[in-house]
């Protein structure tokens, strides 16, 4: 399943009635944060007592920043991804 385009990620808050507004400054441009191609975040989990744990538990996250501010927001990114393989572009057929 390769990386959403920042306009599939537009498409899918406009999809789900998320905001694509910056909650700090309003603007309304954002940047991925990662290279798709490349990298991409996560956020990793540490024990409660704040050990390290080796596998961290983690959670690919959409890093998107602000095109004004730098604001950065983070989306769970597997279910954004399923969502944009189950509802293609209406000029699009799904994936076999
Ligand atoms: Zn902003």
């Amino acid at each position: 399943m390769s990386e959403p385009s920042v306009e599939e990620i537009v498409r899918f808050f406009q999809a789900k009635g998320v905001s694509g507004l910056c909650p700090a400054c309003r603007h309304d441009r954002w940047i991925r944060l990662d290279n798709p191609e490349n990298f991409v975040w996560v956020l990793s989990a540490r024990g409660a007592n704040g050990d390290h744990v080796i596998p961290a538990p983690a959670i690919p996250v959409i890093a998107l920043t602000c095109e004004n501010c730098s604001f950065i927001r983070l989306h769970a990114a597997i279910p954004v991804k399923n969502w944009l393989a189950e509802n293609p572009p209406p000029n699009e057929s799904p994936e076999p």
